[in-house]
């Protein structure tokens, strides 16, 4: 049968069994997965087209109506992380040569200036130092000034800890023919956010943050406006996997029967449909509560520690992922291997412009709790006594 000797053997490291250690992870995400989580994520696989799958996708857009507080059609999980929804937000939305504009204070908006260039947009960037937000005023200059088609806000950037805030940018989009779209993979189910009250047209989050997850999964929806720009272009997105036309079809967003697009993760779906399940029980409102209170208390409990946080401005102070400075003397890597293997604890450094500059410390979902809080405070006491401190 066999018309070829080998040439590779089998592995001998996948003679061993998989070892993966149990930490808690508070980093910036992915965070440690809900119980309920982990079981739905056991079921044996179907047919991706199913009924009985079709339900299961049914619900999870239900789900993601409710987490986003919108009743757009066009809503639906994507086949990939965060950053699946950032291309499909650029590769639908814009075409070659059309103005874009974007808020780049951290690494997300940097990231979506690069995806942009990439597809031929005429992009222009609205920088600001790592630690800051956008106002009205200095949107509406950049929205004058450039004529953008589309314009993009990170609502919670997790790179640098701010919370952008959204009251009013969709009307002052609008008022500018501009699409306004918002990146909440950090801080959708933490912190309030209305799609449709805040007139966002596409908004998209990730499964492995506030919702507890695997990775590999993201959430979008897109407003009327947003359909319609993508059902009305004149060119077809260059990417066939990610065109959201063919996507809405496989999601039964828009009204014709679904046929075949790609086989979605079908496991990964059903612990997504768990997680928006938990979010719908323990409501809204409940949750960004918890987020407030335990990254409060965290807070509280950093500076009674000395250390600094990054973010100024009480307000602007993402409640799930926190910045705090790297402390004086300290390298931040001997502090967080300090944390993973003494401690069982994941937090993680700076990205991109705050790299090298802060820790980052993320509560959320089910992490979002006083006892976390005081099991992160008491191993970093315990790091900063054992670490090595310069003497600059
Ligand atoms: N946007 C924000 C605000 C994020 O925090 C992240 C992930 N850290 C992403 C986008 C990218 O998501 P992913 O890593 O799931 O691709």
């Amino acid at each position: 049968m066999a018309s070829h000797p080998l040439i590779v053997a089998p592995p001998a490291s996948l003679r061993k069994p998989l070892r993966v250690p149990n930490k808690l992870l508070l980093g910036p995400g992915p965070a440690n997965l809900s119980s309920r989580v982990i079981l739905a994520g056991t079921h044996q696989v179907i047919g991706p087209l199913q009924d009985e799958m079709y339900k299961i996708m049914d619900d999870i857009k239900d789900g993601i109506r409710y987490a986003f507080q919108t009743q757009n059609t066009l809503t639906l999980a994507l086949s990939g992380s965060g950053h699946t929804a950032m291309e499909v937000s650029v590769l639908n939305l814009v075409e070659p040569g059309e103005s874009v504009l974007v808020g780049v204070n951290g690494i997300w908006g940097e990231r979506i200036v690069d995806m942009a260039e990439r597809i031929g947009a005429k992009v222009h960037q609205m920088v600001k130092v790592p630690g800051e937000y956008y106002t009205l005023q200095e949107v509406e200059k950049g929205l004058t000034q450039h004529k953008p088609v589309v314009f993009f806000l990170t609502h919670g950037e997790s790179s640098t800890g701010i919370l952008q805030p959204l009251d009013g940018y969709g009307d002052l989009c609008h008022r500018h023919d501009c699409l306004l779209v918002v990146d909440s993979v950090a801080s959708l189910g933490g912190a309030p956010i209305y799609m449709d009250k805040q007139g966002i047209d596409v908004l998209y989050s990730g499964s492995q943050k506030v919702l507890n997850s695997p990775p590999g999964i993201s959430l979008i929806s897109f407003s009327e406006k947003a359909r319609s720009k993508i059902f009305n272009r004149k060119t077809k997105p260059l990417s066939f996997v990610l065109d959201m036309k063919l996507l809405a079809n496989y999601w039964g967003c828009d009204n014709n029967p679904r046929v075949y697009h790609h086989t979605i993760p079908i496991i990964s779906l059903f612990a997504l449909r768990e997680s928006l399940a938990l979010l719908a029980d323990e409501g809204l409102e409940k949750s960004w509560k918890k987020h407030q209170e335990a990254t409060e208390y965290l807070h509280r409990e950093l500076q009674k520690l000395g250390l600094q946080l990054f973010v100024k401005e009480p307000k602007a102070r993402l409640p799930t992922v926190t910045t705090v400075a790297v402390p004086q003397g300290y390298n931040w890597k001997n502090i967080t291997t300090y944390l993973w293997k003494k401690h069982d604890i994941e937090i993680v450094g700076g990205l991109g412009p705050s790299a090298g500059l802060v820790l980052r410390i993320g509560l959320l979902g089910c992490n979002a709790t006083k006892a976390s809080v005081d099991r992160v405070i008491l191993a970093l006491k315990d790091a900063l006594r054992h670490c090595p401190k310069s003497k600059l």
